[in-house]
C-alpha cells in the first residue's frame, strides 16, 4: 500500500469510528469568552485556570521582554539561546518549589520525553499510573527500559508491580492532578512505596502548579512530598507556554548533558522567560484567584449532583461528565453549544475506550452566573 492508500484508509476508519479529529480556529479568545465563526461563546475548555494568559502584568512584562531582547532566542541553549532571563527564572523556579534546580524546556510534551528518555535504560523499569500522560507514556514506550502500568491511582496494584529486583532501576511515575479525570494522585503513598522499593518518583504537575498547595506550589507541596523529578507546565494555570523539570544538582547536569529535547532545541524567547518570572510573582500572590476558582469548583460539584452523568471523584477545575459512546458525547457537545457553551468532548484515544466523556474545566474567570447558567442548559440538554 502506497502512503497514500495508507493515509485513505486510516482516514476511513477515524471517520466510522465517529473518531474524526478536527480542529477549529477561533477569531477571539478573551477571559472566559471565546469567538468562532462570528458567534461569542462561554468558554468551558482552556486550561487558563487562573485566566492569567490575559493578565495585564504578564502582557506587559511580554512586550517589555519583546523590546528588549526581540523575540527570538535564536538557538539551543547549549550554544547562544541561553540568558540571564532564563537562568534567574530557573533559580527562581527552584527556590520557590524546594530543588536544587529548575531547567526550562519549550513545552510539558519535550520535558517528559526529555527526563524519561535520558533516564531509561535496558535493565530499568519505568512503573506509570495507567492514566499518565501521553508525553509520558510514550516516551516510556520507546525507552530501551521495560515499562508496566498499574490502574488508576490504585496503590495496592502498583505494590504487586515494585518487587525487588536484581539488576538495574526503577522510576515510578504518575500526575499530581490528571489531565482527564480531574483527581489527585495519592501522592504521599506513592512516594512511600517509591523509597521503599528504591525507585525514583517523578510527578507530572501540569495542573496543579499555581492551582494547589501554599502560594500554589502544587500538588506535591499540598501533599507535603518531595519527588526525585518534578514536572510543572506554564501552559495551564500559568497562562503563557513552556515548562521545566526540577531535580538535584547531578540530575540537572545529567540531563543536561544528555536530553535531546534540551541540546537540539531552540531556548524558549527571552521575552517569555522574563513573563513567566512576572507570572511567578502573580502566581505567588493570586490567593484571590485561587478562592474565586475553588468556589466555582464547589459550585460546579453541588449543582452537577442532579445531572443523570456519570461523574468522578474529581475536585479540581477538571469536571468530567462520562457518556461513554463517542457519537452521543459529540452530540451533547454539540447542543451545548448551540445554547452558547464550548465545551469538549474527549474521546479515545485521549481517554480509555467506552469512556468518552465532556471535559469542563473551570476557572477564575468564571462568574457564578456562569456556572449555574451551564448547569441549567447541562440539566435541559440531557432530558
Ligand atoms: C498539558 C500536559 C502536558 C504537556 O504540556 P505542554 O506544555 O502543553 O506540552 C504534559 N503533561 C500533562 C499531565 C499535561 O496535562
Amino acid at each position: 500500500m502506497s502512503w497514500q492508500q495508507r493515509m485513505d484508509q486510516a482516514l476511513g476508519v477515524q471517520q466510522e469510528k465517529g473518531l474524526f479529529r478536527q480542529r477549529q480556529a477561533h477569531q477571539q479568545h478573551q477571559g472566559r469568552k471565546i469567538t468562532f465563526d462570528g458567534r461569542q461563546y462561554l468558554n468551558f475548555s482552556s486550561n487558563d485556570y487562573l485566566g492569567l494568559s490575559q493578565h495585564p502584568a504578564l502582557i506587559a512584562a511580554w512586550q517589555q521582554g519583546a523590546e528588549q531582547w526581540g523575540v527570538g532566542s535564536c538557538s539551543s541553549g547549549h550554544i547562544t539561546g541561553y540568558s540571564q532571563q532564563h537562568q534567574l527564572f530557573e533559580q527562581e523556579l527552584a527556590d520557590w518549589l524546594g530543588f536544587d534546580r529548575a531547567l526550562l524546556f519549550i513545552s510539558g510534551y519535550s520535558a517528559n520525553q526529555a527526563v524519561i528518555s535520558a533516564l531509561g535504560q535496558k535493565q530499568d523499569l519505568l512503573v506509570a499510573d495507567k492514566l499518565c500522560h501521553a508525553s509520558m507514556l510514550e516516551a516510556a514506550m520507546h525507552s530501551p527500559a521495560s515499562l508496566k502500568r498499574f490502574h488508576h491511582n490504585d496503590t495496592e496494584a502498583l505494590n504487586r508491580l515494585l518487587t525487588p529486583r536484581e539488576m538495574g532501576e526503577t522510576l515510578l511515575m504518575t500526575e499530581g492532578v490528571f489531565s482527564m479525570d480531574g483527581d489527585s494522585a495519592p501522592l504521599a503513598t506513592l512516594a512511600h512505596q517509591a523509597r521503599q522499593a528504591g525507585a525514583w518518583f517523578m510527578v507530572d504537575d501540569a495542573h496543579g502548579t499555581g492551582v494547589v498547595g501554599d502560594e500554589g506550589r502544587g500538588s506535591c507541596q499540598a501533599q507535603q512530598v518531595t519527588p526525585d523529578i518534578l514536572v510543572v507546565t506554564f501552559g495551564k494555570a500559568w497562562g503563557v507556554s513552556g515548562a521545566a523539570v526540577l531535580c538535584n544538582q547531578n540530575t540537572a547536569d545529567y540531563l543536561v548533558q544528555y536530553a535531546r529535547h534540551l541540546i537540539y532545541s531552540t531556548m524558549m524567547p527571552i521575552a517569555q522567560a522574563y513573563t513567566l518570572r512576572a507570572a511567578l510573582q502573580v502566581i505567588r500572590h493570586a490567593d484571590d484567584l485561587r478562592a474565586r476558582l475553588q468556589s466555582n469548583i464547589q459550585r460546579f460539584c453541588q449543582g452537577a449532583e442532579a445531572l443523570p452523568f456519570q461523574r468522578l471523584p474529581s475536585n479540581s477545575a477538571i469536571q468530567p461528565l462520562i457518556m461513554g459512546e463517542n457519537q452521543m458525547t459529540t452530540m451533547l457537545a454539540n447542543r451545548l453549544r448551540e445554547q452558547g457553551f464550548w465545551l469538549t468532548a474527549i474521546r479515545p484515544p485521549t481517554v480509555p475506550l467506552g469512556s468518552a466523556r465532556l471535559r469542563i474545566t473551570l476557572s477564575a474567570s468564571h462568574n457564578e452566573e456562569d456556572i449555574d447558567r451551564l448547569l441549567e442548559t447541562l440539566y435541559d440538554a440531557a432530558s
